[in-house]
């Protein structure tokens, strides 16, 4: 295991032309603590639990001092934020520390959020607040071990320094890891200012560090595109597939690598909604559910006009031409999976009517999903379980005869079945009103043992815990009142 102040730094990105960013130092806050850490996020720095709790690491990560081979930045990037062009954005309370190689030779960016003011942070106070940073912390987590591409969560580091949103609350630093954060924005920065040869630097920065194949290819930025359009069709099946809202999909909050990065109001579904609009401040709902994927495409169009300098309308649209299918393939194999069926066109009507039926019925998704991994396809089968949680219950039983003739003309074994869905239907996700009594437990007691209880739970969410049983329940009431925005 590796100490903490011996992690080798190799800082790519600080090496490539002052156009990109700005070397600025984090703002130190007074007596930091840890509020958690992950320690399957640790294991990507070759580091253990010794080395994070040590009062000397924490400092680091409190932004209260650099160690060597750090080199601190924030990034400059522009985007498009609900749907308008803002031509200057950047990390406005992010700083990039550096890059750690890790023993396997991976590189590993290590971000403060939450390190106070850059040159980027226009009005803002450069800080984030526990109760965000806690949400954030727990879902990059939840959603790795989902398996869902995503930015890592190493730690939360607390203060009590003050920090004004709608109330007095006190700061908090998350420590993030990626490969890279760089964004679509990243490239439209320079798109708009007419600066074509730091698109084109980018552009072949990003492709000899993440995408190393496509450089001897013949037109190696229609393929960068191809390849993000691709990774980002499969991202957006992931989210659909598991019930996951972003809530902020700026172009800004677009990772160049198809990670899912920047997590504000993010929600996942508990009730089956295809409108739902996780932020309270989307009022027009461009961001619901339902229009990830569409928003998504909308996003990589303006990623690919970034590049059209380098190739041309024609290339760049070709590039870009196969996103809706790939959303659909991918989409379809997800969904097909969760219900046990093959991924077949023959298919799809039955899972939508599915989807249809819990809509209608306001039946929750991810219980509906694990129950039906129990499904018994005999023909006299009543599924009494699955029943129950349709007021509907004519409707749910024409819908399970469908389903069961179509496991049955598959020749489905109902045990074997189940044990494959169990492995792609969690019956743990991170519900907004589980995040909410961990984040009410830190800020009023200073009890950090629920962040920690859900983390575990988080970390294996395919698994049955039967007893964390509750955490697999439906959201109680009071938690209709819960309401995220993008004030963080
Ligand atoms: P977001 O919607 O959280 O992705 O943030 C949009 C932009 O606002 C990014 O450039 C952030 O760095 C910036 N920003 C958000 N909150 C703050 C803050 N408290 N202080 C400074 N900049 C911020
Ligand atoms: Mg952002």
């Amino acid at each position: 295991m590796a100490k903490f102040e011996s992690l080798t730094f190799d800082n790519g990105f600080a090496r490539l032309p002052e156009a990109y960013f700005s070397r600025v130092c984090p703002t130190p806050v007074p007596d930091p603590y840890l509020v958690c850490y992950s320690p399957e996020a640790l294991a990507l720095l070759d580091l253990d639990a010794s080395e994070i709790t040590r009062p000397e690491t924490i400092q680091t990560l409190a932004g209260n001092q650099l160690l060597p081979g750090m080199d601190a930045l924030a990034a400059l990037y522009a985007g498009h934020q609900f749907g308008h062009f803002v031509p200057q954005l950047g990390d406005g309370r992010a700083i990039l520390l550096g890059e750690v190689k890790n023993a396997a030779g991976e590189g590993w960016e290590l971000q403060l959020k939450g390190a106070g003011r850059t040159p980027y942070s226009r009005g803002g106070d450069g800080r984030a607040v526990l109760r965000s940073s806690i949400r954030e912390f727990l879902c990059s987590e939840a959603m790795h071990a989902l398996g869902i591409p995503t930015t890592r969560a190493l730690c939360i580091v607390g203060s009590d320094r003050p920090v004004y949103r709608e109330d007095e609350e006190t700061a908090a630093l998350v420590t993030r890891l990626a490969p890279s954060f760089v964004r679509f924005g990243s490239f439209e920065v320079f798109y708009y200012r007419n600066q074509i040869e730091p698109i084109r630097h980018l552009a072949d920065y990003v492709i000899a560090r993440y995408y190393p194949e496509l450089a001897t290819r013949a037109e190696p930025y229609a393929e960068l595109l191809r390849e993000v359009a691709r990774r980002t069709a499969e991202l957006m099946a992931q989210w659909q597939a598991v019930g996951f809202s972003h809530g902020v999909m700026n172009t800004d909050n677009m990772s160049i690598l198809g990670l899912t990065l920047d997590y504000g109001p993010f929600g996942f579904l508990d009730a089956f909604d295809p409108g739902y609009i996780c932020n309270h401040s989307d009022t027009g709902g461009r961001y619901a559910f339902d229009q990830q994927p569409d928003v998504a495409a909308w996003n990589i169009t303006k990623l690919a006009q970034t590049l059209v300098p380098l190739l041309s309308v024609e290339t760049a649209s070709a590039a870009i031409a196969d996103y809706p299918q790939q959303f659909g393939q991918a989409y379809i194999a997800r969904m097909a999976a969760k219900f046990g069926l093959p991924a077949s066109g023959e298919m799809v009507p039955l899972l939508m009517d599915a989807l249809q039926l819990l809509a209608q019925n306001h039946v929750d998704y991810t219980i509906f999903m694990r129950r039906l991994c129990d499904f018994d396809s005999a023909t006299e089968a009543v599924n009494a379980p699955l029943r129950d949680l349709f007021l509907d219950r004519a409707a749910f039983d024409a819908w399970a005869l469908r389903y069961a003739a179509a496991l049955r003309q598959q020749g489905s074994d109902d045990t074997t079945r189940g044990q494959t869905m169990r492995a792609v239907n969690p019956k743990y996700i991170l519900r907004n009103h589980l995040a909410e009594v961990a984040i009410r437990r830190a800020a009023d007691e200073r009890d950090y043992s629920e962040i920690n209880r859900l983390h575990r739970l988080l970390a294996r969410p395919f698994d049955e815990q039967p007893e964390n049983a509750a955490y697999a329940a439906e959201p109680p009431d009071w938690a209709r009142k819960i309401e995220v925005s993008c004030s963080s």
